[in-house]
């Protein structure tokens, strides 16, 4: 039940954050310059795009916000 997937952590041996897998020494910490590209795209692609879905959120909250100002 408890039973969660937990990283290989046998010793210190450097993997892959990305799949695991052990690095390749060029491609540290990674095994590929593939799974660097996908750690790039984490940072740079999903960290900024949750911002920017959110943001007609916030907007249709402003507008509805404004009317209910506007209307008592
Ligand atoms: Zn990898």
């Amino acid at each position: 039940m408890a039973e969660i997937h937990h990283l290989p952590s046998r010793r210190r041996k450097p993997g892959c954050p990305i799949c695991g897998k052990p690095s390749a020494e060029k491609n540290r910490p990674f095994c590929s310059p593939r799974c660097h590209r996908i750690d790039l795209g984490r940072w740079l692609g999903d960290t900024y795009r949750i911002p920017t879905d959110e943001e007609p959120d916030e907007a249709d909250l402003l507008a509805a916000a404004r009317e209910r100002d506007s209307e008592s």
